[in-house]
């Protein structure tokens, strides 16, 4: 499946070290959440930045001068990108990477942003900027506004979280070399925080933690503001916190296995999901001699629905290392010539055999359709499919690249006619009960718009009710809904 995050952001203080070797790591650990460009910031008595379009480059090549401009200072944040709001084009692309630097009558800040403002234009209004560029600059002008006005960080986020609806997981530096890091009130994007020998980090994933050698401590809370200051870390709870809604999706697709969440490593769960899809299938499963997965986020799915059901597990679909083309991004037929380089099929290993593939969602179906008639093709009897995520019946507001119901194949059609839409002999999802029982969280505690159609921010809600309406009277959606 291949679907885009819209960032992941990084953030460090060191007492008594240049900190961007951390930030590079840091942020190179999580590039899978962002490809479309990527930006450093350091505080060194002033803030300094640059950005750059597409993946973190090497640090150094033999031979070469190295495209990495590393920033001095002890003090830094970082972003990988991709977009979701605002425009594809190049010179926009440039001007919407980040982190972005915000100027004020007075004060000013870097700030690196993870996740979809809902009501953005009313935002962009507000503070004036232009409707052209991505949220994160109307993100920015707000906090350095009601900086101006209050004098103060934590009632100048307590106003931004007052107003703003949506998803965002922010880390920032102020002018005075102050690092912060806050989470909206519903903690829909992954946000922790790590403390090791004096340095604090923040990160979306634990893995840019880890990776750096800093002890992960906690995810932060919904409305929580966290402020590192002169060596020391305050903690504000900055708006009260709305009911949880952890973004579900995080656990069957976006993140890496090695990260964890709330007590539990992304893997675990993963594995724990394909064994469920093994025992509520069971009927399914034994008509089948072999298991496959589409590398590689399905890898752990794969591995339970294996041990879980007995049957061999065949690495029988092989993914090209440095195809990174991500197949969305081009044209349809450039889609598919890019989904048939970057996987290849082990024709002896499938021949003949009923096959169950292990996947961790279906959004637009094309991806998978064309791998199925290339199973088919290699010699494969029957194709049933085991997804590991609940079916995707409606649009993600919150920064994921599926912002229309036209476009999700699971909105239009049951699993009976999906399978015969994909080639499948049949369709199995995860139930969405049995998907929250696996991730260790409750419900209310789960952001479960896209599979349930009841999202949890009140402009996001009522935009997807509207647009039901719409289609349900044969109208057109245009675009994506937020902007
Ligand atoms: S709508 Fe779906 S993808 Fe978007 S934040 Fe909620 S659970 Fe995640």
């Amino acid at each position: 499946m291949e679907l885009r995050e819209k960032c992941g952001v990084f953030g460090i203080y060191s007492p008594d070290e240049q900190i961007f070797p951390y930030l590079y790591w840091g942020m190179l650990a999580q590039n899978h959440r962002g490809h479309q460009s990527h930006g450093f910031a350091t505080y060194n008595n002033g803030l300094e930045f640059y950005t750059e379009l597409g993946l973190i480059p090497p640090i150094k090549e033999p031979g070469k001068e190295s495209r990495v401009k590393q920033l001095p200072g002890n003090i830094g944040i970082a972003n990988v990108r991709y977009t979701t709001s605002g425009s594809n084009e190049y010179a926009a692309l440039c001007y919407d990477a980040m982190p972005i630097l915000s100027v004020g009558e007075s004060r000013s800040l870097v700030l690196s942003f993870n996740g979809n403002i809902v009501n953005v234009r009313e935002l962009q209004e507000k503070v004036g900027v232009n409707k052209d560029t991505s949220d994160s600059h109307a993100l920015a002008a707000l906090i350095v506004k009601k900086l101006e006005e209050t004098g103060s960080l934590p009632k100048a986020v307590t106003e931004l979280m007052q107003v703003v609806d949506g998803a965002y997981s922010i880390t920032s530096i102020l002018d005075d070399g102050t690092l912060f890091a806050f989470k909206d009130p519903w903690g829909i994007k992954p946000l922790c925080y790590g403390f090791s020998d004096g340095k604090y980090a923040f990160s979306s994933e634990s893995t840019g933690l880890a990776i750096n050698g800093i002890e992960w401590q906690r995810e932060l809370r919904p409305g929580e503001l966290l402020v590192v200051k002169d060596g020391m870390m305050s903690q504000v709870q900055a708006f009260p916190s709305k009911e949880q809604a952890f973004c579900a999706f995080e656990y069957a697709y976006f993140s890496r296995p090695d990260s964890r969440f709330n007590g539990k490593y992304v893997y675990e769960v993963r594995r724990d999901l394909g064994a469920a899809l093994a025992r509520i299938y069971k009927d399914k499963v034994d008509r089948c001699d072999v298991v496959v997965c589409l590398p590689e986020s399905a890898n752990d799915a794969a591995y339970g629905f294996h041990e879980a059901s007995g049957l061999r597990w065949e690495m029988a679909l092989r993914r090209h290392r440095y195809v990174s083309q991500r197949a969305f991004i081009t044209d349809g037929v450039d889609r598919q010539s890019v989904i048939y380089r970057k996987l290849n099929i082990l024709a002896p290993k499938i021949v003949g055999k009923r096959i169950a593939v292990v996947d961790d969602s279906i959004v637009r179906g094309d991806t998978m359709r064309g791998n199925i008639k290339r199973l088919r093709d290699a010699g494969a009897r029957e194709v049933h499919l085991f997804i590991s995520y609940p079916k995707i019946i409606g649009p993600c507001f919150y920064g994921i690249d599926m912002s229309t119901y036209s476009e999700l194949i699971g909105a239009r059609m049951n699993s009976e006619e999906m399978a015969e839409e994909l080639g499948a002999d049949s369709v199995n999802y995860m139930p969405i009960d049995e998907y929250i029982k696996e991730t260790g969280m409750r419900r209310d505690q789960l952001c479960i718009g896209c599979i349930s159609n009841k999202y949890p921010t009140p402009t996001a809600d009522n935009i997807a009710s509207d647009i039901r309406e719409e289609l349900a009277k044969g109208g057109e959606e245009k675009g994506r809904a937020y902007e």
